[in-house]
């Protein structure tokens, strides 16, 4: 398989150039050359395989004359070494926990996935690659877990300043070995401007390999298409419907691609926060990118989601195509902090901030389509946000693998939003 750029200006690359570039040169995404559809009897043996079976199925054709079977396969079972458990919450609502990962949050997936990837291919060749990661909270420490002492391989996360959850903070200062952290006085879309540019930047590619673990790079999205076909094997009779709490819309996108190759999906809900970018693009047909605004469902505070144009992609950019098949909704802090109260009123389940705006735009679709059955992905452990989580429904239990960050030392290094003074740390570090 092939990726191309989406603003096409470049030739495609194999999969393992698209992953260690992360990037195109010419700023677009990577996007396989043609979606591989998955055979019937695939289908027809869903329900009896196991995750990570799952998941080499639907990487082979997109990945396997860069990554033989075998060595995927092993690639995908160290990936998903936990749990992805589909839990009923109530009526026709399931939730998706995607937290069971070692950072408690879904990007554990795609971070151990693109680890693995290019640890894989940086054994081919000696050189030392630098990972640039900007995170709105869970990003940086899915990736910096998933590179912690990994050969070769530096890591530098961006995180913005005052912007992400004291244990998401402690997840990402405390480390250490060969991973650093840089708080940036700014937003988060302040880190992914400078983590882009940095891409564009000939004297620092000159100088230094570099490459992106943000969900722009294609190796992140592949793996988080994997639980979608997981979750349709546990509730096979039922017509899907899946909610997608969404910020860079990585998630939803990978959703899509599920579809594309064959998944019986009846529909998808972008569900977001008040940084409503793609809502509104639903609604109206204008997409007008913002500047993001902080929220207590903080990793979806994006104010130009970056995989919006792989969305696009998938639909040929038809609004019509687009809007029949994903609906949008936006939710207040407000609306949010209720729903988990209700929830957790109702059925003692308990959501963190960023699930509950998945269940929110569930319900408001369940409405108006009351025979499909839902899932909203439940993107990181309520714990992950105790202070929210305890100001609206009381004590949490922190799990162990968590609470360990919360005695250590925090370093990070502070930078402001300029790029030249960015580009100079990374230069001389
Ligand atoms: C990153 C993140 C999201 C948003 O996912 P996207 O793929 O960027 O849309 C939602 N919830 C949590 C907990 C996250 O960490």
């Amino acid at each position: 398989m092939q990726y191309y750029s989406t603003n096409r200006q470049v030739a495609p690359v194999s999969f393992k150039e698209a992953v260690i570039k992360g990037l195109p040169d010419d700023n677009g995404l990577f996007m396989p050359e043609s979606i591989p559809q998955l055979p019937k009897s695939f289908f027809d043996s869903l329900s009896s395989l196991k995750l990570d079976e799952i998941g080499l199925e639907v990487a082979t054709p997109l990945i396997e004359e860069d990554i033989p079977r075998q060595d995927l396969a092993t690639i995908i079972s160290e990936t998903l070494n936990f749990d992805i458990p589909v839990k009923p919450v109530k009526d026709n609502i399931y939730a998706l926990e995607l937290f069971h990962g070692p950072t408690l949050a879904f990007k554990d997936v795609g971070a151990r996935f693109l680890a693995r990837c290019l640890s894989y291919f940086s054994k081919e060749s000696d050189e030392k690659v630098t990972v640039i990661v900007a995170t709105s909270g869970d990003t940086g420490s899915a990736v910096a877990h998933g590179f912690l002492g990994v050969e070769n391989v530096d890591v530098v996360i961006l995180y913005p300043k005052g912007k992400v959850s004291y244990l998401q903070e402690k997840q990402l200062t405390t480390l250490g070995q060969n991973i650093t952290a840089l708080e940036v006085e700014g937003n988060f879309d302040d880190c992914q401007r400078l983590v882009k540019t940095a891409f564009l930047d000939k004297e620092l590619n000159k100088k230094m390999k570099l490459t992106s673990a943000n969900s722009i790079n294609i190796a992140r999205l592949i793996p988080q298409s994997f639980y979608y076909f997981w979750a349709k094997a546990q509730l096979p009779e039922k017509d899907l419907v899946f909610s997608v709490p969404s910020g860079n819309y990585g998630n939803l996108t990978a959703g899509l691609l599920a579809k594309n190759m064959g998944l019986d999906i009846k529909g998808f809900v972008a569900s977001s926060n008040i940084n409503d970018i793609v809502p509104n693009y639903l609604a109206s047909g204008n997409y007008e990118p913002t500047a993001s605004k902080a929220t207590i469902s903080n990793a979806m505070d994006v104010g130009n989601p970056s995989n919006f144009y792989r969305l696009q992609e998938l639909y040929g950019k038809s609004w019509d195509k687009i809007t029949a098949e994903i609906k949008g909704y936006s939710f207040t802090d407000e609306e949010t902090k209720k729903a988990m109260k209700e929830v957790f009123d109702e059925t003692g389940y308990v959501m963190d901030p960023h699930g509950a705006v998945g269940y929110l735009g569930l319900k408001n679709y369940l409405l108006q389509n009351e025979k499909a059955t839902g899932l909203f992905l439940e993107t990181a452990h309520p714990a992950k946000f105790k202070d929210t989580v305890e100001e609206v429904i009381g004590a949490v239990t922190i799990p162990e693998r968590l609470a360990k960050y919360a005695d250590k030392e925090k370093k990070s290094r502070q930078i402001t939003s300029d790029f030249e003074e960015f580009k100079n740390y990374l230069k001389t570090r």
